[in-house]
């Protein structure tokens, strides 16, 4: 039996003891193995509890559908996800050059090279970090760029890139410390963070509850809002410049989460929930995921 202010889950960001049991949750997508999200009274941080460590962490990932690997699959809805995420690439390239000069930038969790291959064609000198050997595989047959896995991000120089993109990225980072730590360190002076993270309080978010598919246990070990990004990066050369949406994300996240409660119909009901959480974010701010554009 578990019980609320265990003293033992402390935030993994502030070290808070004033953490309190927010949501049992099940790993949906592959295992069904249970885990709880606990939230931290302090910084707004949610966490995944119990939080594999690196020699556990894999079992989680080994699924031929993780979507961030997925290339040319027939169907449906691999059509529409493949049409959508042209234009996603497009807008998300706009989102987080807007302002910037062509320059070098740093994509951190780069999958299968998606978004690096948007960057080349358009002139930037590209780094790109990726844990997955089958993506990696697969995204240095398609970019230039040099692909590096986690561990080498502290090998590489101070104050190196003009861009750093992270798209869903930090939510599953363990040591969140160490690596605010090395985003600091990696940008030059006046150099951008792009950051794009699901918000655990959109409207999706609070109907799904547990079925929520952005919490994606335990492969997401930190869930984010916009309370909790700002505590995070108060204290850092990072200033918050703006946040903006990913306006698909809804439709997604609600498609998956209604396939995971069983319900008939999943794209149908999928749609129309996306499409009320979106409006309903139109006035509270609260989109299904949000991209901070952070600066130093
Ligand atoms: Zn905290």
């Amino acid at each position: 039996m578990k019980h609320t202010n265990d003293m033992n889950k402390n935030c993994p960001w502030c070290d808070s003891e004033k953490t309190q049991m927010h949501l049992w949750v099940k790993d949906l997508f592959l295992t069904q193995e249970p885990f709880e999200i606990y939230e931290c009274l302090k910084c707004g941080l949610l966490f995944t509890e119990p939080r594999p460590d690196v020699n556990s962490i894999g079992k989680y990932y080994q699924s031929e559908e993780y979507y961030s690997h997925q290339e040319n699959k027939n169907g449906f809805i691999p059509k529409i996800y493949e049409s959508v995420k042209r234009v996603n690439l497009r807008h998300k390239r706009k989102l987080a050059t807007k302002g910037l000069k062509v320059g070098t930038m740093l994509e951190i969790g780069c999958g299968v090279g998606d978004f690096l291959h948007e960057m080349e064609q358009k002139g930037w000198n590209c780094t790109g970090i990726e844990p997955s050997k089958e993506a990696k595989a697969i995204a240095k047959n398609r970019v230039k760029a040099n692909i590096l896995n986690p561990d080498e991000l502290a090998s590489l120089e101070d104050e190196s890139f003009d861009l750093i993109t992270m798209w869903h990225v930090l939510e599953h980072v363990d040591n969140l410390k160490e690596e605010v730590t090395h985003l600091q360190r990696l940008l030059k002076k006046g150099g951008r963070l792009v950051l794009a993270l699901p918000n655990y309080k959109s409207a999706d978010a609070e109907f799904y509850r547990e079925y929520w598919a952005a919490y994606d246990v335990p492969r997401h070990l930190n869930h984010f809002c916009r309370e909790s990004i700002n505590n995070i990066f108060k204290n850092t050369k990072l200033k918050l410049k703006k946040t903006d949406k990913l306006v698909w994300d809804a439709y997604y996240i609600s498609y998956m989460s209604e396939k995971y409660k069983n319900h008939t119909l999943p794209l149908l009901k999928g749609a129309l929930r996306g499409l009320i959480s979106n409006c309903k974010a139109q006035k509270s701010g609260e989109w299904s995921s949000l991209v901070y554009v952070l600066e130093c």
